[in-house]
């Protein structure tokens, strides 16, 4: 994809023939100041979302009381999983909507390494995020250590070759975990062609979708993926620290066992028998009661995407990441910032990774500048990576150029050293 001029009326001709761009409006965006580039570390506000939790605090919570689990709340978790098979391509009755992302993770990784009993190598990579590492650490402990985690190397920090999986997996390994798209560096795997490697040497494959769902096209099930993870707080908008997604294949939900056995996990958590007897469904996989007013708050942040279309959605944000891309090349290769991110759109995913050794004072002067200067959010993610999160939903191509030629007069300017180092500790 190639652009013709640095000018800003290219961006206004390119937001005039934008499809999605009338899907702005269903979000708050009242300072026409603040160009939000952070909707991959936690999603804007849908406009529904605010009536649609008002109701649900005052009439369905209020009104209805303990009575409104009966009226449809306790079937949330899966009805919500059926929206978001939607978006990954799943069967509806393969998802479950519960707790957070790490956990589980945490309860899928233990299922598969148990589910492979004579095997002990567990295979991820070194730009997975750190939680996910940090899980399956944690588990090889309570294992009692027998397992060994081995993590693919990355040759330049930003992509991870097919030839470096194929030899970090052998007949010993029983679950290879992987991030689809990687929190910095945005590279993404070609997801089939790894769960088939994984399949060759007889090991699980699970992948987490945090960066990918509601930001790339995604076929669990033409890709025969056996699970997956995901976030829904970052590109699905569904509010600070909604709960998360778990995918189980649908022939393999009765066969593995989470080791989490609350009693939703039971056959019939109503009959409250004193030993449990696992669901042999979806349910299987879930634990206590789900958080509601967080649970409810996905739902019309979820119908946004499901009318926008994953496909229209990727083509948008390919042509968004190469404009940005563009811009960077023109204004901030020359004034020492450096590409952290794949150039080829098919193994990129919905951020932009831009590394400068002044990036966390850059970020902080984006985030902090007072008016008249245009405020940009990125997110900072150490060492020297200033992250831009393309949310094609409400992202305009207007706001890259404003934001990229802030990041240009900043660096120029030297504007970034009237900031601190001092790292704030959520960056
Ligand atoms: C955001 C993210 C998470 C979040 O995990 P939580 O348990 O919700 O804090 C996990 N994994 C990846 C890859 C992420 O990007």
């Amino acid at each position: 994809m190639s652009f013709a001029n640095t000018d800003i009326n290219l961006a206004h001709e390119l937001d005039t023939q934008d499809e999605l761009a009338s899907f702005r409006d269903e979000f708050v965006i009242d300072d026409p100041n603040l160009i939000y580039l952070d909707g991959n570390s936690l999603g804007r506000l849908p406009k529904r979302t605010v009536n649609f939790m008002r109701n649900a605090i005052e009439q369905e919570w209020g009104k209805r009381l303990i009575r409104v689990w009966n009226d449809g709340w306790i079937n949330a978790p899966t009805e919500l999983g059926a929206k978001i098979a939607r978006l990954v391509g799943a069967q509806t009755d393969e998802i479950l909507v519960t707790e957070a992302t790490s956990i589980n993770l945490f309860k899928l990784a233990v299922a598969s390494l148990q589910a492979r009993p004579n095997r002990n190598g567990v295979v991820s990579d070194v730009l997975n995020f750190p939680s996910d590492l940090y899980i399956l650490q944690g588990i090889i402990d309570l294992l009692g250590r027998n397992h060994h985690l081995k993590l693919i190397p990355s040759a330049d920090g930003i992509t991870i070759a097919p030839e470096a999986v194929d030899a970090a997996i052998d007949n010993n390994t029983a679950l290879v975990s992987l991030t689809h798209v990687a929190f910095k560096s945005a590279f993404m795997y070609d997801m089939a062609r790894v769960t088939e490697q994984v399949h060759e040497a007889g090991a699980l494959m699970l992948w987490d979708l945090s960066h990918s769902v509601g930001a790339v096209p995604v076929d669990l099930n033409g890709s025969n993926v056996d699970l997956a993870v995901g976030c829904t707080y970052k590109y699905l908008n569904g509010s600070p620290g909604s709960p998360a997604f778990l995918y189980v294949r649908r022939d393999l939900q009765a066969q593995l066992s989470q080791p989490m056995w609350g009693w939703f996990a039971s056959e019939n958590p109503f009959a409250f028998e004193l030993d449990f007897i696992p669901a042999s469904d979806i349910s299987r996989y879930r634990v206590g009661t789900p958080p509601m007013l967080s649970m409810k708050a996905l739902e019309p942040a979820i119908d946004i995407l499901i009318e926008a279309t994953m496909e229209r959605l990727r083509a948008k944000s390919i042509k968004q990441t190469e404009y940005l891309i563009f811009l960077a090349d023109q204004w901030l290769a020359p004034i020492g910032f450096t590409l952290g991110t794949p150039r080829q759109a098919e193994i990129r995913g919905s951020h932009v990774s831009l590394r400068h050794p002044e990036s966390y004072r850059i970020s902080r002067a984006l985030i902090e500048a007072p008016p008249p200067a245009i405020q940009v959010i990125p997110d900072f993610r150490a060492p020297d990576n200033i992250r831009l999160g393309i949310a094609p939903l409400y992202t305009t191509f207007t706001e890259i150029h404003q934001a990229l030629n802030r990041m240009r007069t900043i660096v120029e300017g030297k504007i970034y050293e009237q900031y601190s180092v001092e790292r704030l500790s959520v960056t």
